[in-house]
Formats: structure tokens, sequence, C-alpha cells
């Protein structure tokens, strides 16, 4: 007791896996009680009666069923061995036979309560614990639902705003360049008018896998509005963003669209871009962007344009 009251007490019990100390506490009670009956049977009965009723109580703190049964059957075992072979130099708390028949009826009500009461409590457990892992799961898919489009599969405006400043932390701690993009879907109005607005979600599905496939495992895109992406590009100075959109640009392009959506349409994107200036607002940086995308679009559409700040 000593042992687990110091284990629980100083932490030690928060650094193991089993902070239960399951284990400890079952090979403890276990080896005294057993070596007690080896070398005092005459005054062993009561701890051996403790034995099984504990035993069974600590299955409380199995974490798993199997572990539970395994001990209990191991103390039954081993209590049946060493009662076979001590059993005789055992000795009851009364020598008449009522008071021993009563002792022993004492004991036998004593474990069957303590295991009934034990079944009832882990199964309660067992009941929680799924409960609470059914409980995590909606909660991931709540967090899911909550940052990224069900339509096109990548972040929402909510989850690529948070990356964003994320990001920012990069810039301010460690000085990296962080690059911002807004691209935007060119006449796609006009899709939708024209083959109607399934055709339209269906070539926002697949420019949103296009993106996910193209960028980085750092980079994030994100649905910002209707038809246009915020692209988050960390460590990324302008002319390597340069590179990376005008990739995308060309990609979508020549991306197989009839084939994708079953309808002949063409697609073209127009893409603003700009370098995060340390120590601006974010909204400053994003105009920026969207300042730079809708030259793109004055000058004719499906091309990539830097704002000036950027280089
Ligand atoms: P521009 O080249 O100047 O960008 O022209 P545009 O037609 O792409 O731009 P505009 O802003 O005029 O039209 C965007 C359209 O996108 C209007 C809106 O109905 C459509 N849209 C927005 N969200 C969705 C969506 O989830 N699905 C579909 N099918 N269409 C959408
Ligand atoms: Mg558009
Ligand atoms: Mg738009």
């Amino acid at each position: 007791m000593a042992f687990i009251t110091w284990a629980y007490a100083s932490g030690w019990s928060q650094k193991r896996r089993d902070p239960g100390l399951f284990l400890e506490h079952q090979l403890m009670s276990i080896s005294g009680v057993l070596g007690l009956l080896v070398v005092a049977p005459q005054v062993a009965f009561q701890a051996l009666v403790m034995l099984l009723v504990f035993s069974a109580a600590d299955g409380f703190l199995a974490r798993r069923r199997t572990s539970f049964w395994l001990t209990w059957g191991l103390t039954l075992t081993l209590v049946a061995v060493v009662i076979c072979w001590r059993g005789p130099q055992m000795r009851m708390v009364t020598d008449t036979l009522a008071g021993q028949l009563l002792t022993a009826a004492v004991m036998l009500g004593a474990v069957v309560r303590c295991s009934m009461l034990v079944t009832y409590f882990r199964g309660m457990q067992y009941r929680l614990s799924a409960s609470n892992q059914k409980l995590a799961a909606a909660l991931a898919h709540i967090e899911q639902l909550a940052r990224y489009d069900e339509l096109t599969g990548v972040a929402n405006r909510r989850g690529v705003l948070e990356r964003l400043h994320l990001a920012l932390e990069g810039v301010q701690r460690h000085g990296t360049p962080l690059s911002i993009a807004l691209l935007d879907i060119d006449h796609f109005k006009s899709i939708n008018d024209q083959y109607g607005h399934g055709c339209g979600d269906a070539v926002l599905r697949a420019f949103g896998s296009l993106l996910s496939t193209e960028m980085r495992a750092i980079d994030v895109a994100g649905r910002y509005g209707g038809e246009e992406f915020l692209l988050v590009l960390p460590e990324t100075d302008i002319p390597q963003a340069l590179v990376l959109l005008e990739r995308l640009r060309q990609r979508t392009q020549d991306m197989p669209w009839d084939r994708l959506v079953d309808q002949p349409v063409t697609v073209t994107c127009t893409v603003g871009a700009t370098q995060y200036q340390p120590g601006e607002p974010v909204e400053a940086a994003i105009a920026r962007a969207d300042a730079a995308m809708y030259s793109g679009k004055a000058l004719g559409r499906n091309r990539v344009i830097i704002d000036g700040m950027g280089g």
C-alpha cells in the first residue's frame, strides 16, 4: 500500500503506460498473500479472502477485458494450488464447525458480491469508453466539416485563414518569406449558364483536386469564395511562387476538361500573387493579391500577375 500510495502521489504512475498500475496491484497482492499462505498458513485465511475480493475489485483497473480475466484466472489457479499444498496447515478464526461454515459462507458471499459489482462497473466503463470513442469520432468529423469545403475537398475559408495565421508565425519567428495567391476561374458564370450548375460543381471539384495534387505538403489551398481559391505558400518568395503558379495556370488550361466533366468546356484561371510584408495585417496582403488578380482579369485573363511590392 505504501508503494502504491507513493506511486500515485509522486506522479510516478502517470509516467507508466497504464497509470492505473493494474499489473503492479495484481502482482503485489497475489505474491503477498500467496507468500503469507506458504510461510504462515495458520494465519493466512483472512488474507486469502481479501485477495479474492481485491483481485476481483482490481479488475476495475484492467485496461482490457482479457487482462482482467487472465489475472483473475491466474489468482484462482494459484490459490487452488497453494491450498492443496498448505491447506492442512490453514486455520480459520474459529474451531467450531458452525463457525467455520459461516466463515466460508461469508467468504464466498464476499467474492460473489464483489464479482457482481465489478462486472457491473466494468460494463459501465466499457460502455462509457465506447461512447467516448464515438464522441471523439463525431468531433473529428465536425472539425473536418468546420475547416474543409465539402464540394472541393480543400480547406474552406475559415480553414485556409487559420493556416495563413499559423504561417505568419514562421515569418515572425524565422524571417522566412511567405507568398499568398488568389486564383479565380475565368468566365465561370458562363460555364454554369451554358452547361448547368452540376457541370460548374464538377469543374470546381476537379479544380480542387488539381490544387491538392500540384502543391507541396506545406502549402495550403482553400476555397475563399464561390470560384475563388486562396493559396498560402510558406517559405516561398515571389520568384519561386511564380514558378508554381505559372505551372498551376498551365495545368488548369491543359486539363482534359471534356473528359473530366463530360462537357466541351474550356477552363482557365487568373492568378494574383504577392509576398507578405512582415508586420502588415494579413488583410492588406490579401487585398494586394486580389488587386493583382483583378488586373489580370482586365489584361485578358488566364495569366499570373505579381503585385508590385513582391518584386
Ligand atoms: P470572371 O472571369 O471575371 O471571374 O467571371 P466569372 O463568371 O468567373 O465571375 P462571376 O463572379 O461573375 O461569377 C462567378 C459565378 O460562380 C457566379 C456563381 O453563381 C458561381 N458559383 C459560386 N459558387 C458556386 C458553386 O458552388 N457551384 C457552382 N456551380 N457555381 C458557383
Ligand atoms: Mg471567376
Ligand atoms: Mg470570382
